[in-house]
């Protein structure tokens, strides 16, 4: 077909890579962060029971009133801060699209969550980057001073971190928080398995969104559901920025179901907690031997360095187990004690 009119794409979304989750069939997928955990019968029951009594001819309570309710009870918040959206994804992109303009200055960590990144590009932010120390703790001076230096309006990242796996303390978050001049988003995406969470009190700073998800530690990354904590008048713009109704009315009621019982939430925590401690130890065992580092964790997956990770990733996709590879590091998230144990008789293989 023939136009008179071109359209030209412009430099940056000629530039924009899409996020590239790994795809294919494998065995034992440690890749991405998901749950192990299956729920018990009773409560997958539970949760069935729920979803089958949407309507489905209705749309969805656009702000997910019964969902944000059960959510800010489990959490020990109040509803009026909370707002929920499909998925944490989503609520960045709103955040970015809600207090970005063209041009604006925006700070992210580096390594750190990749999406950050892809909306403040979208958004035409102008991105500086903080790059962390060489074992990955991050220099909260001189990130306090470089945004500052920078004019930098917007300040994202994620405690517990993705993908290093270490967390800052409450005490060294609430002096960012304090220090900056900029709205920061803090990202708990992992904070469900770590006991440095501010979200009880999150609502007292002007300047701060907290970002939470079901996807992780729940076992619900399917439904697509995450929450944003902040005061009123933060939440407000929020709600004001995004899509009417952005979440689904089978994931209300599934989320809804989940939290209304704190027990097998507690459960599953427990036994992902476990999983992690043995990938853990079993990793660390291996590293006296090879040439491997393995750093602390305060997650759902352990983070090690060590040389050819890419290659090593390759041959374990052999053996039909994914982890996730970056820059000379790899990201495996706990399996059960099967995986854990089938993945480090393959690591041995392949460091032999
Ligand atoms: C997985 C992850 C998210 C995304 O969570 P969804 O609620 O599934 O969109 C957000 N932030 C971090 C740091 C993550 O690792």
């Amino acid at each position: 077909m023939n136009h008179n009119m071109s359209y030209e794409l412009s430099e940056k979304l000629k530039k924009l890579t899409p996020y590239n989750p790994v795809s294919g069939d494998y065995k034992i997928r440690m890749d991405a962060n998901e749950s192990f955990v299956t729920p018990y019968q009773e409560y997958s029951d539970l949760i069935n029971l729920a979803v089958s009594q949407v309507a489905l001819k209705r749309y969805p309570d656009p702000y997910a009133k019964r969902t944000c309710e059960f959510f800010a009870r489990y959490y020990g918040t109040d509803p009026e801060y909370v707002t929920a959206g499909n998925g944490s994804d989503e609520l960045i992109s709103v955040i970015c699209n809600a207090f970005t303009d063209q041009g604006s200055k925006a700070m992210v960590l580096d390594p750190d969550f990749s999406m950050y990144k892809f909306y403040l590009t979208l958004n035409n932010c102008e991105i500086i980057t903080f790059n962390k120390n060489e074992d990955f703790t991050i220099d909260t001076d001189r990130l306090i001073r470089e945004c500052n230096s920078n004019g930098c309006g917007l300040l994202i990242f994620s405690n517990p971190c993705n993908p290093t796996s270490l967390g800052l303390v409450r005490e060294q978050v609430i002096k960012i928080i304090t220090s900056v001049n900029a709205l920061v988003v803090l990202d708990e995406a992992y904070m469900d398995f770590w006991d440095q969470s501010l979200i009880t009190q999150i609502h007292e700073y002007d300047n701060v969104i907290m970002l939470r998800t079901c996807s992780k530690m729940m076992g619900l990354a399917a439904l697509r559901v995450g929450f944003a904590i902040a005061n009123e008048q933060l939440t407000t713009v929020i709600r004001a920025a995004k899509s009417p109704y952005n979440v689904n009315s089978y994931s209300q009621a599934a989320v809804s179901a989940m939290l209304a019982h704190p027990e097998m939430i507690k459960e599953a925590r427990r036994k992902l907690l476990i999983g992690r401690n043995e990938l853990y130890l079993l990793l660390k065992d291996m590293a006296q031997s090879k040439n491997i580092t393995v750093y602390p964790t305060c997650t759902n997956f352990v983070t090690v360095a060590m040389d050819n990770a890419a290659e090593v990733s390759e041959c374990l996709k052999r053996e039909s187990i994914i982890v996730r590879d970056f820059d000379g590091y790899l990201r495996i998230t706990t399996g059960k004690k099967a995986e854990n144990r089938a993945l480090f008789e393959a690591l041995l293989k392949i460091c032999k």
